[in-house]
């Protein structure tokens, strides 16, 4: 405890210490801001090599007038210790002139120059008022003269770092008044009244300068943090805290400009599976929840090997390898990736799970352009999500074959004459418990002028990309319709529709208006569709459903078993039929998985009450094991290829014979 005697002392000393303490340390210290020990620092190796010039200019000049008055070490001698020293302090700062330098060294520097300054102004000063006693009037006053200007010029240059400009002044003019009011002399008394006031002038001006130099360097320093915080943000994905769209881009850039061609620069796209369910059903805070987990998991399986990861929009992702990476060490690297997105999320309360397809382009073979690797990356992640997904594809030399392949088979396609150069073949579909066919599948075949006959596996996907599609599929459906209104009741014409066929009511309306102008009974059509057409619109895609089931149609799904349908989705359509993907069918007498989805299939469209196409039968051993399993309704080379419009009534009559013949049989057996 302290008494209040002492108490009033301890205040009395704290006011002396704020009031007059505080400020004059705050006015011969040097800066606490990093910034403006660093400006200073910069303004400062500018122009103190300019002091020096003059300083030494004055002091020679001075000397000179001296030399036959004074000795020889003081006119000569000292000159030429101080011209030594002044030219390694000019070396030394015109060395730093304009260089960058951290915060601790342009302290460090700057104080061992506020020392120096004490010395070199009381050397110079004591030198000067050494020569004095020497010489005539004139030379005295041009003592008295050297000192004024010179201490002001060295005001001037030392302008950015003030406690060395207020020493020089403190030192060099206290000296002068000191001196020269003591020789009594009436013009130096004077001299050392006009050099007090110039010198109070100038160390305000000094100040107010000083201070406005001060706020600008502080006004600098908070517009770059301004702008680096802008930056950080418009490069920034709000959502996930990764790098944005932008920031992938330039990283890019970056990284092609900086010589990384020569390096291995792989670019990776990654697209999740299965995300707009969770998104639909658990809704978006779900949705952003489960992006942000994404994320960080995917943050750590890219931190380890240096990859810039960032977030191009909704649920896809990139990644950017510079380092040193084989094609096989990417695809290894991209396969921990995708394992490490399939196993399942807990998200409040809720466990998802999803999967990512992740596709891969590098810079092997000959260096691409930034633009090129993203399009090579995002060809991979397209074949990815077309074949198996949740898998990783890397970019191959084939890739880009087929790449030009379908270039040239988009131009020629966009230029074809449709009515002319495609046309339509039918394959049969059988019920095998009457050996009849009941309809025929529809399938387009084109024959180019100049490529020759192309597979409707090549172009169609061709066209869907180029996003005309639509305009072959109101020619084919013309064509087929127009062939199959000759057929008996109830033979069944199917015919393939595209996603983008659904996905757009003006396309509806165009396949709608040929199935009114037809004579085909709507009610005898049926329209096959992917589940992948619900990947982009489900919405639109189900209201076309119905619309078409509204005119009579049947909506079958095609390659059932090979996409990612909720069966929930499934059920909410007025499906009347499953076919099941041929994929299966190849390998169903050896591979029991494959004999199990079969068998589970069937069951399901039991189920669900739907009628099931087996698609694909080649031979009669696949027929027996379908057959045992409850298969109905089967299409394939077994039965026969598709065949010509016009080799139709052919096909049809074989049939006849073959169900003549079975039945032939079975009476034979009979009796
Ligand atoms: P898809 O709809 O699954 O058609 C069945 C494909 O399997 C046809 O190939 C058919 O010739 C073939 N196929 C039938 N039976 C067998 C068999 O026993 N074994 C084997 N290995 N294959 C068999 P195609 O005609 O080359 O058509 C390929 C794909 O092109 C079709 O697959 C369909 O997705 C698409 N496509 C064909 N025509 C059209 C069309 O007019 N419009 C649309 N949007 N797509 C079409
Ligand atoms: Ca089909
Ligand atoms: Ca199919």
């Amino acid at each position: 405890m302290s008494s209040p005697g002492q108490d009033t002392g301890g205040t009395a000393s704290r006011t002396l210490r704020d009031t007059l303490l505080t400020p004059l340390v705050r006015l011969w210290g040097l800066p606490d801001d990093p910034n403006l020990l660093r400006a200073q620092h910069r303004a400062f190796s500018g122009q103190v090599p300019l002091m020096y010039v003059i300083l030494m200019t004055n002091t020679w000049a001075l000397a000179i007038t001296h030399v036959s008055h004074a000795p020889a070490w003081l006119t000569i001698g000292v000159p030429c210790l101080m011209t030594a020293i002044t030219g390694l302090r000019i070396v030394m700062w015109w060395r730093r002139r304009g260089g960058h330098t951290t915060p601790e060294r342009a302290r460090a520097e700057l104080g061992r120059t506020l020392k120096l300054g004490v010395v070199i102004s009381l050397g110079f000063a004591l030198w000067s008022l050494s020569l004095y006693s020497y010489g005539t009037a004139y030379t005295r006053a041009h003592v008295a003269f050297y000192m004024a200007i010179t201490v002001i010029s060295c005001i001037f240059c030392l302008m950015h770092l003030r406690p060395a400009a207020m020493t020089v002044a403190v030192i060099v003019n206290g000296l002068f008044v000191g001196f020269f009011i003591s020789s009594g002399e009436p013009t130096f008394v004077a001299s050392a009244v006009n050099v007090v006031l110039v010198s109070l002038a100038m160390l305000i001006i000094l100040n107010i300068n000083y201070n406005h130099f001060t706020h600008m360097v502080q006004a600098q320093a908070e517009a770059v943090a301004l702008g680096n915080e802008n930056f950080r943000l418009a490069n920034l994905d709000s959502l996930t805290d990764l790098p944005n769209r932008r920031a992938f881009f330039a990283r890019l850039a970056e990284a092609y400009e900086g010589g990384a061609r020569e390096r291995l620069l792989a670019v990776g796209i990654l697209d999740l599976d299965g995300f707009k369910p969770v998104n639909d059903a658990y809704g978006h805070g779900v949705g952003d929840r489960l992006l942000q987990e994404v994320s960080r998991r995917l943050e750590a399986a890219c931190a380890p090997h240096g990859i810039f990861l960032a977030r191009l929009g909704g649920d896809e992702f990139a990644f950017l390898l510079t380092s040193q990476a084989s094609e096989d060490q990417c695809l290894a690297w991209g396969q921990e990736v995708c394992e490490v997105l399939s196993r399942h999320f807990s998200l409040a309360g809720t466990v998802v799970q999803i999967s990512g397809s992740l596709g891969i382009a590098t810079q092997h073979g000959q260096p691409q352009s930034p633009q090129d690797l993203m399009y090579r990356a995002d060809y991979a992640l397209y074949q990815a999500k077309r074949g198996q997904r949740g898998s990783v594809v890397v970019f191959s030399e084939a890739h880009n074959d087929e790449i030009r392949r379908h270039a040239v088979i988009e131009q020629a396609l966009r230029s074809a004459d449709l009515e002319s150069e495609l046309k339509v073949v039918f394959q049969p579909i059988v019920d095998i418990r009457t050996e009849q066919a009941i309809g025929f599948e529809a399938l387009a075949r084109w024959v180019s002028p100049a490529l020759g006959s192309v597979s409707p596996g090549e172009f169609i996907p061709v066209a869907e990309r180029g996003g005309f599609v639509s305009r072959l599929t109101t020619t084919l459906l013309k064509k087929a319709l127009d062939t199959a209104t000759d057929w008996p009741a109830p033979m069944r014409l199917s015919f393939n529709l595209s996603a983008q066929d659904l996905s757009s009511p003006e396309n509806l309306l165009r396949i709608t208006a040929v199935i009114g102008q037809s004579a085909f009974d709507p009610r005898r059509l049926d329209l096959e569709i992917t589940e992948t057409a619900f990947a982009f619109d489900p919405a639109q895609v189900k209201r076309s459903v119905l619309q078409l089931r509204d005119l009579g149609c049947g909506i079958s799904i095609d390659d059932f078993g090979t996409g990612y349908s909720s069966l929930s989705r499934l059920h909410s359509l007025p499906l009347t039929k499953l076919k099941i993907d041929r994929s299966f069918i190849a390998r169903i007498e050896h591979d029991a998985a494959s004999h199990n989805i079969v068998r589970s299939l069937i069951a399901l469209s039991r189920d669900m009450k739907l009628d099931c196409v087996i698609e694909g039968v080649e031979t009669a051993g696949e027929l027996e094991v379908l057959r045992n399993l409850g298969g109905v309704l089967i299409q394939g080379y077994f039965y026969s290829p598709p065949v010509e419009a016009s080799a139709l009534a052919g096909c049809l009559s074989r049939f006849d014979r073959t169900r003549a013949a079975t039945m032939g049989e079975a009476g034979l057996k009979a009796s």
